[in-house]
């Protein structure tokens, strides 16, 4: 399934730089788009694409709800839970940190924006960033029922708990419902093994339609920028997190590499954390063999508070505008920006171009013209794929190191090349 995946991104690409280039998807002033753009990039692949992040969507909160339910059950031991939550938390926000510091560094030290003088390529107006005040009160949901129509995954996380723990309070009447909530979790499981065998035509499809829209000439302006911010996405992916893995846990940074494909495949083509969930909680139980009790707190969590690719793109795109700009933010401003896109990673969900909106929280705070993010607005849905694919392998390598640590990851499952492989 990964050679058809990887095989449905390849031909998205090609197809949809064909499209591209050709001009088949420029729009005359005055005129309507043409057939391809309308029926086929913006009309079939469209649908397709949407309607298979819906399927995944779908899932997500009955998964993350059940299998919360059988990690808390599982365990019966709720000093463990908190050390999990301690210990993920801690790895989260330390990865994000190093994360958007190595970011500020390397844009630094090359000057990026340096002597550019852009206009404003588009207008983008911001938002202020909630207190955390009031990101810790919306932890707990006052409707849970509210917190799931909304997907809003931290209250969701907590309900899952409390319902697990006071299940294991009640003890044996209980029975029947955790054994029904285990049931329950291995039928979305199958779920998830059905949608991800559609999987190969969807990729092809979103990618397609992605690389089809996409503004080269744009890219190419801001090559600067783009090459920086890749450069230190994969620099933080393949360095620094293979560090932290190898240090933290012991385990092969090959091994993960190899196995985290399919999940970074999903993450670029959907540029949503969210989204992906379902697929990184399969791969990191089934294939990297971490157990459910914690991989079910981790992987939302992760998705929700876990965002290093976000918080890369950031403290380059803040060096970058404060450059074209130039306002010298200083070490005292540089510091501002580390803590505070740690800071608006934990109150922000993983969905597609909420990077921006934090972008903005973080120029609000130092000072930077909020409008300068307009600069970088026409490339930023490749860079949302991009980032994206990075935040899930941080949220699947912090997931690791904390089962390890806990003597609840099997490393013959982790070891395995072919565990867990989805045949179809
Ligand atoms: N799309 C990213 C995610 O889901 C968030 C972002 O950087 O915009 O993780």
């Amino acid at each position: 399934l990964t050679t058809k995946v990887l095989l449905g991104m390849a031909l998205g690409i090609i197809l949809g730089l064909i499209f591209n280039l050709s001009g088949m998807m420029e729009v005359p002033e005055g005129a309507k788009a043409g057939f391809v753009n309308q029926f086929v990039v913006n009309g079939a692949f469209h649908i397709v694409g949407k309607m298979f992040v819906n399927m995944l969507k779908m899932l997500v909160v009955p998964l993350v709800f059940f299998s919360l339910i059988c990690g808390v059950t599982g365990i019966g031991d709720i000093r463990m839970l908190g050390r999990v939550g301690t210990k993920s938390f801690a790895l989260y926000m330390l990865t994000t940190a190093i994360a958007i510091a190595t970011a500020i560094l390397i844009a630094a030290s090359l000057g990026i924006g340096d002597g550019l003088n852009l206009e404003s390529a588009a207008n983008f107006t911001g938002k202020d960033a909630p207190p955390l005040s009031q990101v810790l009160i919306d932890i707990i949901p006052k409707n849970p029922v509210a917190a799931m129509a909304n997907g809003d995954m931290l209250p969701i996380i907590f309900f899952s708990i409390m319902v697990g723990v006071s299940m294991l309070m009640v003890g044996h009447k209980a029975k029947p419902f955790i054994e029904g909530a285990e049931v329950a979790n291995e039928i979305m499981m199958k779920m998830v093994n059905i949608i991800m065998a559609l999987a190969p035509y969807a990729v092809f499809a979103l990618i397609a339609k992605a690389v089809a829209n996409l503004g080269l000439d744009l890219l190419a302006s801001l090559a600067g920028y783009v090459l920086v911010l890749v450069g230190a996405l994969m620099f933080h992916l393949f360095v620094t997190l293979m560090i932290t893995l190898k240090v933290f846990s012991g385990l092969s940074p090959i091994m993960f590499l190899k196995k985290i494909r399919n999940v970074q495949v999903f993450a670029f083509s959907t540029a949503s954390s969210n989204a992906t969930i379902p697929v990184t909680m399969r791969t990191v139980t089934q294939r990297f063999g971490v157990n459910n009790s914690v991989a079910s707190f981790t992987v939302p969590f992760g998705a929700t508070i876990n965002m290093d690719g976000t918080a890369i793109m950031q403290g380059v795109a803040t060096v970058f505008i404060a450059n074209v700009y130039g306002v010298d933010l200083g070490m005292g401003g540089y510091l501002t920006v580390i803590l505070m896109s740690v800071l608006a990673s934990i109150g922000t969900a993983g969905v597609p171009g909420v990077g921006l909106i934090m972008l903005s929280m973080v120029f609000t705070q130092v000072g930077l013209p909020v409008e300068g993010i307009g600069l970088v607005l026409g490339v930023d849905r490749l860079m949302d794929m991009i980032r994206t694919a990075v935040n899930v392998s941080g949220d699947a390598a912090v997931s690791s190191i904390v089962a390890k640590s806990e003597g609840k990851l099997d490393v013959s499952v982790f070891n395995d090349p072919d565990a867990g492989m989805l045949d179809t």
